[in-house]
């Protein structure tokens, strides 16, 4: 009798167990529904961020006659050459304010042009004193450069339509700027090709004192990387990303010394800039390069013959002008 009543007991344990079992797979099945059923993420979020274009490569790389150009059709479906430095808008369009991602309110994205790509070692750049400023591999004392330190561990590049002002010196870095656009340093996962140009945040800025001169180093990050959306300001790269930061620092202190040069060295206490005084040396950096158009240019840099021909130009400064901080010397630290 005692054994009987223990089966019956076992029999219904194990029913429950099997309803269990069956209720939890319902709901699993009606979760995975319901994830079937969710709209597809709209691509066209992705796509509008981005800058479209198509990269020419002339010439061998390696060779002093490489060049990388950069290509857009106009209304007329014609492909036209861009220059990387003049064409190319400062600010990239934001994603649609119904993003999640990217508030009304958000700081504006800017346009990265990557010369060199992570991992890599030839020192491309923006050939700033050629016709369409393409980019070629710097020379010098006709030797191509390479980064004897070794390959560069993040993106790096320019933004364009920014100047830093060799006849100006800074308030904050006590030097003179170094007659290029404002370098970038970014920081995300991918690798970006040589003339690629994408939308990124930017978090800070380092302020290298390169044969004295001012060398500006923004870091950034691309819009559409993984780490994006947790990356506002430099404190959260300290927090999120711990080590980027003092990396980059010492790659561009000690990058020469293999070429026999002293280590560079950093303004403000070699300190890493929050994104605010970054926007105020972006904002700088655009106002003396429209100051440099203005004036009809400076030691062999090429200009657009007509000023006017450059679309977003007034677009690019009004956005800087409005929605960025005061310069850095003029800004409250
Ligand atoms: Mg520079």
């Amino acid at each position: 009798m005692r054994e009987s009543t223990l089966q019956i007991a076992l029999a219904a344990l194990g029913i429950s167990v099997i309803g269990l079992l069956i209720e939890l797979k319902k709901r699993d099945n009606k979760k995975n529904k319901v994830k079937d059923n969710d709209p597809p993420i709209p691509k066209r979020q992705a796509s509008i961020r981005r800058y479209e274009a198509l990269i020419l490569e002339r010439g061998s790389v390696g060779s002093k006659d490489y060049r990388v150009h950069v290509l857009q059709k106009d209304t007329s479906q014609r492909a036209r050459e861009l220059s990387l430095w003049h064409d190319v808008p400062l600010v990239a369009p934001s994603a649609p304010s119904s993003a999640p991602a990217s508030p009304r309110n958000a700081p504006p994205l800017f346009n990265f042009v990557c010369e060199i790509p992570k991992c890599t070692r030839k020192k491309f750049e923006v050939a700033t004193d050629e016709t369409k400023c393409p980019i070629k591999q710097d020379e010098k004392k006709g030797v191509l450069r390479e980064f004897k330190k070794g390959d560069i561990f993040f993106n790096y590049g320019c933004f364009p339509r920014t100047w830093e002002d060799p006849r100006h010196v800074s308030k904050d870095t006590g030097y003179p700027g170094d007659n290029d656009p404002l370098d970038v340093c970014e920081i995300g996962i991918r690798q970006i090709g040589t003339g690629q140009v994408r939308a990124v945040k930017v978090l800070g800025v380092l302020a290298m004192i390169d044969d004295d001169e001012t060398d500006w180093k923004v870091v950034a990050i691309d819009v559409d990387d993984r780490w994006a959306p947790e990356l506002n300001d430099v404190e959260d790269v300290e927090r999120l990303l711990p080590g980027t930061i003092s990396f980059i620092r010492e790659w561009f202190r000690t990058y020469k010394i293999p070429d026999g040069k002293p280590p560079n060295k950093f303004a403000l206490e070699e300190r890493c800039m929050p994104r605010a005084y970054a926007h105020g040396v972006i904002r700088d950096t655009h106002a003396a390069y429209r100051d440099l158009l203005a004036s009809g240019g400076h030691e062999g840099l090429h200009l657009p013959a007509d000023i006017s021909s450059l679309t977003g130009l007034a677009r690019d400064s009004e956005i800087v002008d409005r929605r960025l901080p005061l310069s850095p010397a003029k800004a409250t630290l």
